[in-house]
This record gives structure tokens, C-alpha cells and sequence, in this order.
């Protein structure tokens, strides 16, 4: 039996794991000087919170989700996005009371499973850094999010970036242009998908965002939902719209695009890259919105909410693309030789003196010959090495060498155990 791993699923190995640490750190370092915070709800929720979230008639909901019944059947589901539990924790701990400071700002990182077809990009279990927003009806805060994905993918040195915006519009907005695409498409309903001639009615928004070829070729000619804002809905538009040039954030307008959640409303925004490591065309990377009545929907009050989720596996498969350089600092700082085997409970007490002053340390375990430990020396960086023999031992030293000038001094082991880094920088 040769077992592999499940289907859609990755190994993150040493080596790639350090382009995984660079971006979680260089994102958690953003989203500190945006004053967001790290939340951390599970890794699997009851059903209900993605079915209400999401809608029942999302592709997530309808077909990608890994629920299942557990043991005391209960009908619970791996998380397929992060907002949906966000929202959940927000409003089962109530951080919207009196105490909390508003807007309430949280930021999540951490995989997410969807019953996918994999390929390039797309995975059953993938990673998303997200953040969310709740308490403020501001497009200023719609436009500090948008700022903070687009300022995030700019410092990962991606530059060839699109960000394509749309309204929802409010409530009478969606319920207004809702009949008008119905009124539009129904004429054409023996042509649509399976999946469009079942959302038609219950959400006929969706078939703007169905990948299906016989539903596209509709969406060119679809009434415009810009034609549908309520004052208040365009209000909200321009403003974020002022905003982003304000910022000098470049944009288009795209007003077919529509969000994969139902809970979307005012404005909504992809980040977007036109890198063929992705495939034909444009690709999604970061994406979201507001969604005024989701804290509502699932239990809260009517408190409004704006977030993005960005997609980690695509992140670095752009990167990577793009040839951008993560930093690496894969140099070992002192690998200890040890000769004969009397050394080892010596080398053992060194590398251990060394690691406890916060530098990195590496001796042999394979009963190496010493010119063999020096070549694991080369091969991990290092840039000292002392060696330890019988002689050594006997007077209480070591044999410093640094590596890059070959300068070797005998020093104290006393002093070693006492002040390592002093006695690395001593000349
Ligand atoms: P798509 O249209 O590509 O299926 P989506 O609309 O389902 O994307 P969202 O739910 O908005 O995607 O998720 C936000 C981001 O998460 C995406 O832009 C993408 O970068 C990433 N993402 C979504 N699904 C996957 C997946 N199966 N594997 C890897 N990354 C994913
Ligand atoms: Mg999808």
C-alpha cells in the first residue's frame, strides 16, 4: 500500500514553508499599521452558517462544500471561506456592545476546503488570508480595505494588478434590478444552463457570475444594475469612488461583476492579474466586499460589515512567476566539529550554549569523520565552527574558526558558556 495524499491537497515543504512564513508575516505586519487584528474561529462550522451565509444557491454552498454528519449527527461542514465564521464569532461574542471599539477590525489566516476540480491555482484544501471590517457604514472604510489588499499584493512586488469595482446598490437597489434581469433573461430561459434556469428565480444575480458558456453570452447585453442605485446606493458609489482617486488607487468600473456570496451589497472589488501562470485571461486573486446584512442573517443586529479574502496558493504561484525574491536568511551560525567519541557530551553542552543565546547551532549525529562535519558545515552556511578533540577538552577550550576569512583562535569554553555572541564579535 503507497499512500498518498488526498486529491487537491498539498505538501508544504521546507523551502517553499519559508515563502508561506515571509507572506503570513508580511501581511500580519500590514495589517497592524491598519489597526486590524488577528481572529481565530475553527476549521469547521454547523452547516447552517455557510448555507445561510453564502445563500443556497452559491456554487460553495450547492456543490463544494465538505460536510458531513459527525458522530453525534450533527450536520457540520470544513469551512469553505473565512468570512461566514468571522461573522458567526462576531456576533456569538457579541463584539458589537458598547465596549468594543468600532469599526471592529479582525484579519484571518488559514486553509479553507472546497470540493473543487483541481488545476493551477485551485485546490480542496487552499489557504486565504482575509480581513473583515464590522460597525461603520463609511466608504472610506470600503476604500481602506481595498487599499490594504492592493498595498499587500504591491509590496509582494506584484505590480501588473487590476482592481475592478461594481456596486450591489442597497436593498431596494438589488430588489429593483433583480426584476429587470428577470424580465431580461426569461425570454431566454430554454437557452440557459441547469444551474441558471434553477437560480433564475430564487437569484437571478448568479447567472451574471456563472461560468457556464451558454449563460456569458447574455451577461454583455444585461441591463446595468448602475441604472438601478437608489440616491442613496449612488451616493455611496461616488464616494468610494472619490476616495479611491483620492488614493490614487487606479480602478474600472465593471457592472456585470457580482460577488459569489448573496450577503454583498454597496460596493464590491477584485484584485486581478493578468499573468498567464494562472491561466488565459484574467485571474482573481484578492476579492470583497460590504455585506450590510450578514451579521443579521446570522443571529445579530444590523451591524454592517467589509471585507476581502485573498488567495495564498495563487499568491505564490504569481510570485513565483514574477520571479519576486523572498528574503531568505539560510545561514547557520556556528556548527560545532567534534573528533573522537569522548567529544560528544561536549559538542552537545556547546551547540546548547549557543542556541540558548539565540543563534543557530548544528553539530553531528552520525558519528562523522571531522573533514565530513566540515563539509555539513559548508553545505548549512555556517559561519563559524568550533572544534572540540581530546586536547581541546583537556585545556577547557575550543578552535574558532570563521569561515569566510579562515581566521582560527583558540577561546575558552568558560567564555563560550558565558557570552557566546560576545565572543563571536571579539576580534
Ligand atoms: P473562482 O471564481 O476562481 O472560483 P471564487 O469566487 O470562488 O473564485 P472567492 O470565494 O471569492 O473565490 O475566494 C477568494 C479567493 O480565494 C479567490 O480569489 C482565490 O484567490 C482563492 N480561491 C478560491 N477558491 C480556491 C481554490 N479552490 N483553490 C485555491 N484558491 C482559491
Ligand atoms: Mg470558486
Amino acid at each position: 500500500m503507497r499512500y498518498q495524499r488526498p486529491k487537491g491537497t498539498a505538501d508544504i515543504l521546507p523551502g517553499d514553508s519559508e515563502k508561506w512564513q515571509y507572506v503570513e508575516q508580511t501581511a500580519r505586519d500590514l495589517f497592524k499599521t491598519y489597526q486590524f487584528k488577528e481572529i481565530r474561529t475553527p476549521m469547521f462550522e454547523n452547516f447552517e452558517v455557510f448555507s445561510r451565509s453564502a445563500g443556497d444557491t452559491s456554487d460553495i454552498v450547492t456543490k463544494e462544500m465538505y460536510d458531513f454528519h459527525d458522530k453525534g449527527d450533527r450536520h457540520v461542514t470544513l469551512r469553505p471561506e473565512g468570512t461566514a465564521g468571522v461573522v458567526r464569532a462576531f456576533v456569538e461574542n457579541k463584539l458589537y456592545g458598547p465596549q468594543v471599539l468600532k469599526p471592529y477590525k479582525v484579519y484571518y489566516m488559514g486553509p479553507m476546503f472546497r470540493y473543487e476540480r483541481p488545476q493551477s491555482g485551485r485546490l480542496r484544501e487552499f489557504h486565504q488570508l482575509g480581513v473583515e471590517a464590522f460597525g461603520s457604514e463609511s466608504a472610506a472604510l470600503d476604500v481602506e480595505v481595498i487599499a490594504m489588499g492592493f498595498n499587500l499584493l504591491k509590496k509582494f512586488g506584484l505590480n501588473d494588478l487590476k482592481l475592478v469595482i461594481n456596486t450591489l446598490g442597497d436593498q431596494q437597489t438589488r430588489d429593483d434590478y433583480r426584476q429587470a434581469l428577470i424580465d431580461y433573461l426569461e425570454p431566454h430561459f430554454d437557452e440557459l444552463s441547469d444551474d441558471s434556469k434553477e437560480r433564475l428565480h430564487k437569484n437571478p444575480l448568479r447567472v451574471l457570475d456563472s461560468k457556464a458558456p451558454e449563460d456569458q453570452k447574455f451577461v454583455a447585453d444585461a441591463p446595468s444594475i448602475l441604472d438601478y442605485l437608489t440616491p442613496a446606493a449612488q451616493q455611496h458609489f461616488d464616494q468610494a469612488k472619490a476616495y479611491l482617486e483620492a488614493l490614487e488607487i487606479p480602478y474600472e468600473v465593471d457592472a456585470t461583476m457580482v460577488r459569489g456570496l448573496d450577503y454583498y451589497n454597496h460596493t464590491i472589488f477584485e484584485i486581478m492579474t493578468n499573468s498567464k501562470s494562472l491561466g488565459q485571461g484574467y485571474t482573481t486573486i484578492c476579492a470583497g466586499g460590504r455585506y450590510n446584512g450578514l451579521v443579521k442573517e446570522l443571529g445579530g443586529p444590523e451591524v454592517s460589515g467589509v471585507g476581502f479574502g485573498l488567495g495564498v496558493e495563487r499568491l505564490l504561484v504569481l510570485m513565483d512567476a514574477e520571479k519576486v525574491a523572498v528574503p531568505t536568511d539560510d545561514h547557520l551560525d556556528v556548527y560545532v566539529v567534534g573528533i573522537g567519541d569522548a567529544a560528544s557530551a561536549t559538542t552537545l553542552k556547546l551547540v546548547q550554549a549557543v542556541r540558548g543565546a539565540g543563534l543557530t547551532a548544528e553539530r553531528d549525529y552520525l558519528d562523522r569523520k571531522p573533514k565530513a562535519q566540515f563539509k555539513s558545515a559548508d553545505r548549512l552556511n555556517a559561519r563559524y565552527t568550533m572544534t572540540v578533540g581530546d586536547s581541546e577538552i583537556e585545556a577547557q577550550v575550543v578552535n574558532l574558526k570563521e569561515m569566510a576569512t579562515g581566521e582560527e583562535r583558540k577561546v575558552a569554553m568558560a567564555d563560550i558558556f558565558n557570552d557566546v555572541k560576545q565572543v563571536l564579535t571579539a576580534k
